[in-house]
């Protein structure tokens, strides 16, 4: 499962809109490190919180 298969499917948890591909994004997950040199790539396992980067306010209403 990629990351972008996820996004497809979720909606922004503050507008409730679509979140589409190559939209900027605001999320909460967990996963794991997979690199940690200069870049670190994480390996989602659960996204509990996605919203438009634009639709951020800071807070995350998790649930
Ligand atoms: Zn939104």
């Amino acid at each position: 499962m990629t990351e972008d298969a996820l996004l497809c499917v979720r909606t922004c948890d503050k507008c409730g809109k679509p979140i589409r591909k190559n939209q900027k994004v605001f999320a909460v997950s967990d996963g794991k490190i997979v690199h940690s040199n200069e870049l670190i790539g994480l390996n989602y396992e659960q996204i509990y919180f996605v919203c438009h980067k634009g639709c951020w306010d800071g807070v995350a209403e998790i649930g």
